[in-house]
């Protein structure tokens, strides 16, 4: 078949869910597996989440909705906004979408066109570029450094653009890094994105999960012009632990909330309606959960770090946020997905090389996983660097 577009040719597919469903394979036939990979919270849906769907179900909320969402949860995500966020969105400017991806899809291909650049720094989440792809325009991958803490700067940033810029992809905090923007470095970007007018997307799904002292900072809170600048993408599946349920929103500038939401009405219509109802619930009564987890994560976190970094042969900064970390593997002189296809079949570890996230010299480890596995996995990965 040669009718496939030049726009999807250059597309590759996704590297993280290949490596997750070999390591699903493996365990399918018997082998304990120790599943460092995983991109999504090991906890299941609160049962308050999953009641409020079941009420909506039964309440015969199962028609469309309008197509930005349910007039309640737009609320609800709009009185979000302002407490947690800073951010003033009349309800009309958000849009609700099939999770957070759709959200940046729909927000990318809202703005760019053929040929524009958009600029990504790497490591990258590994839709990004794709997404950029798909809409037509070329992304321009920007290597962030390990002694940055995987940031770019305001010099990298300036230094990347070209008259062809029209956008900068930004993920606080970030996959696969777990970095996280103070809301200088957020000021000093915004500073070069408004001197040439680059918009700018800020991918904020991780925002619940930040540690320590570590504050989220949202780039649309800080000024006026900043805020006529930014789409603000979120959702649920990391908070909520709601990956399946595919919810997520954009809030933007209302010419561009408008732009977004025609795509959805010709490709999506509406995000599930019974889901949007749950959303609600989440939003409301989320609170304690978002708390527990967080602490759940932060315990995790601690553990890995001071495993991790008594291990030779490899470095790692400690992630402020997410949960991720993004391990230097340059010493051990393995192109990433040799690494992690032999941490898989010889040491029965998954992990995700971090060439799917544009950068060959580390690789992802998550710990959205329980403390023994946590404990067994990182144990043969340290035989693994010892051995190699
Ligand atoms: N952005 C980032 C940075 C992510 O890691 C993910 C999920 N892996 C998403 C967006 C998409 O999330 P959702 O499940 O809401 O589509």
């Amino acid at each position: 078949m040669d009718s496939i577009s030049s726009r999807i040719n250059k597309v590759t597919p996704s590297l993280t869910l290949a490596i997750t469903n070999e390591a699903k394979a493996l365990k399918a036939k018997g082998e304990e597996i120790y599943g460092l990979a995983g991109g999504e919270p090991d906890a299941d849906t609160p049962e308050f989440i999953k009641e409020a769907a079941t009420k909506a179900l039964k309440e015969g909320r199962t028609k469309y909705t309008p197509v930005g969402g349910i007039p309640e949860l737009r609320t609800a995500i709009a009185t979000k906004l302002i407490a947690d966020n800073n951010l003033e969105y009349d309800p009309k400017q958000i849009c609700v979408t099939s999770g957070a991806k759709m959200a940046c899809y729909m927000a990318i291909a809202a703005m760019v066109e053929d040929g524009d650049e958009v600029i990504i720094p790497a490591p990258y989440w590994v839709s990004y570029p794709e997404m950029v792809r798909i809409a037509g325009g070329t992304p321009v991958i920007v290597e962030t450094t390990e002694d940055k803490g995987w940031k770019i700067t305001a010099e990298q940033f300036e230094e990347a653009m070209t008259p062809r810029t029209k956008m900068i992809i930004l993920n606080t905090p970030g996959n696969p890094t777990g970095a996280v923007y103070t809301a200088e470095e957020l000021r000093a970007l915004g500073e070069v994105a408004l001197y040439e007018d680059i918009v700018i997307l800020s991918d904020e799904i991780y925002e619940n999960l930040v540690y320590g002292d570590t504050k989220h900072v949202s780039i649309a809170s800080l000024s006026e012009e900043l805020y006529n600048l930014t789409v603000t993408v979120n959702g649920f599946s990391k908070a909520y632990a709601m990956t399946g349920w595919r919810l997520g929103y954009t809030a933007a500038p209302k010419p561009l909330a408008e732009a977004i939401a025609k795509i959805q009405s010709h490709t999506v219509s509406n995000a599930t309606t019974f889901a949007q109802y749950a959303a609600v619930a989440a939003l409301e009564h989320g609170a304690t959960f978002l708390e527990d987890q967080r602490g759940e994560y932060d315990v995790k976190r601690q553990f890995m770090f001071e495993r991790l970094r008594a291990i030779p042969n490899i470095r790692v900064v400690e992630p402020q946020g997410a949960f991720y970390f993004f391990v230097f593997t340059g010493q051990l002189g393995l192109k990433s997905q040799n690494l992690t296809d032999k941490l898989l079949s010889r040491y029965k570890v998954a992990a995700i090389p971090g060439i799917a996230f544009g950068y060959d010299n580390g690789i992802r480890l998550s710990y959205c996983t329980t403390l023994d596995v946590l404990n067994e996995g990182i144990t043969r990965f340290e035989q693994f660097c010892r051995e190699h």
